[in-house]
């Protein structure tokens, strides 16, 4: 039947494809088998079998390109320029649109629809936090043990910042920020947020979160769900057209939105060349003085770089030189920037394999002799404190930056 719907990989996404292995070594997942169905040369070969009529969207293609994590390390060191995300964004479309089931329905419920209500994520909170202080880690099912494991102590009663104003402190003219509140970060991440905007304001920005704003939608888009995560798109669309600077505090959401483009046009486009990183916003603030470089020295600090920053934004220097600024020591661990495993809903639908590389990331992090570690994304927070345990400490580099901060100096 090869394609039925217009978001399918292209044809010039796949000829790109020259099959020169060099993304072999850097993919998890051929790293994990050995096996090239599970390499990215694979999977768009296998697209490619299917858009040339000789193989057709099956249980098998569902399995072969449900295996893979999205975290794009094949992209960055692909000499064709292969844009391996959106093709699997195309084929995890079709195969949505052909292999229709109750459960890939009840998912899409989830990432389109539920994660974008307010109320919802706030009952889901309840019943996190209420498993999380309850429910001993050896007795949660292997598919959410690590993630409710690695969870933040999350609040009794989340607050939202979506729809709050913060003014300047200090300094003041850089313009306005408006900052992404996200799904999960709003009610489980708030200590970030918080660093977030209190940094922010003192680099003399009007921080803004506007109201009507949604989830990102790049967990229904990594699902196939190209209807939610329209959607959800256009939601923000009209909540932040009249920003023109917007701040993400997470990896995985920052690199969906410079990508919605992809999803709604030129619309899409403009709002996509308006997003930044937090940590890109804060080193400039550093670089050009108008944030100070703390001497006070704090000691080693392990950093993680989550795919979605490092791999699908190219972003690496900037968390350094926050974390740097605030007085620690960046400690390299890795130094092709290798998947933890966290990959959205991954650990739920591939345990074993998530937990695999979740364990070689916590190994990594313990050689480095630091029980402290920088991520800049939710999903490898808490795989990281899932796998490390309690006596490790991870924190975002701007939650660092804000703490060194206000040590240097209480009443900033
Ligand atoms: S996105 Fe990651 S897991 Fe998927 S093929 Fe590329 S490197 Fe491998
Ligand atoms: S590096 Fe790029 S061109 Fe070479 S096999 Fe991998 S995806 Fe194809």
């Amino acid at each position: 039947m090869g394609w039925v719907t217009a978001d399918a990989p292209t044809r010039s996404e796949l000829a790109a494809c020259i099959q020169c292995g060099l993304c072999l070594p850097h993919c998890p997942t051929f790293r994990l088998t050995g096996m090239e169905s599970a390499s990215p040369r694979g999977r768009l070969l296998m697209m490619s079998a299917v858009a040339e009529g000789y193989s057709e969207v099956n249980d098998v293609f569902d399995d072969l390109m449900g295996f893979c994590l999205q975290c794009r390390a094949c992209e960055v060191v692909c000499p064709s320029l292969v844009p391996f995300g959106r093709a699997m964004e195309g084929a995890r479309i079709e195969i949505a649109a052909q292999l229709a089931s109750p459960v890939r329905r009840f998912r899409r419920l989830i990432t389109g629809r539920w994660i974008g209500i307010p109320w919802v994520m706030r009952a889901v909170t309840r019943m996190a936090r209420l498993v999380q202080r309850s429910v001993p880690a050896r007795f949660l099912p292997p598919q959410v043990r690590t993630s409710i494991g690695g969870l933040r102590r999350l609040p009794k009663r989340p607050a939202s910042s979506v729809g709050s104003t913060f003014t300047p402190i200090g300094l003041s003219g850089a313009g306005v920020a408006a900052v992404l509140a996200g799904c999960v970060m709003d009610p489980w991440f708030g200590d970030v947020h918080t660093a977030t905007v209190e940094v922010l304001r003192r680099s003399g920005y009007r921080v803004v979160v506007p109201d009507g704003q949604t989830c990102c939608g790049a967990l229904a888009a990594h699902d196939g769900d190209a209807q939610g995560t329209r959607r959800l798109a256009k939601r923000n669309l009209s909540a932040f057209a009249s920003a023109d600077l917007i701040v993400t505090d997470a990896a995985g959401c920052g690199a969906h939105l410079k990508e919605y483009g992809n999803w709604v046009g030129d619309a899409g486009e403009i709002l996509a060349s308006k997003v930044k990183d937090v940590t890109e916003v804060v080193a400039e603030a550093i670089a050009d003085g108008r944030l100070p470089r703390l001497d006070v020295p704090r000691g080693k600090v392990a950093m993680q770089d989550p795919c979605h920053l490092r791999h699908a934004q190219r972003i690496v220097a900037e968390p350094r030189a926050v974390v740097a600024a605030a007085g620690y020591e960046p400690v390299e661990i890795d130094e092709v920037g290798m998947c933890c495993g966290a990959a959205g809903m991954y650990s739920m639908l591939h345990p074993k394999a998530s937990r695999e590389l979740g364990q070689k990331k916590a190994d990594q992090v313990r050689a480095s002799g630091s029980t402290l570690v920088a991520s800049a994304n939710p999903g490898c927070e808490m795989q990281l404190r899932g796998h490390l345990g309690g006596a490790y400490r991870v924190a975002h580099p701007v939650e660092l930056y804000w703490e060194a901060l206000q040590a240097a100096d209480p009443t900033r």
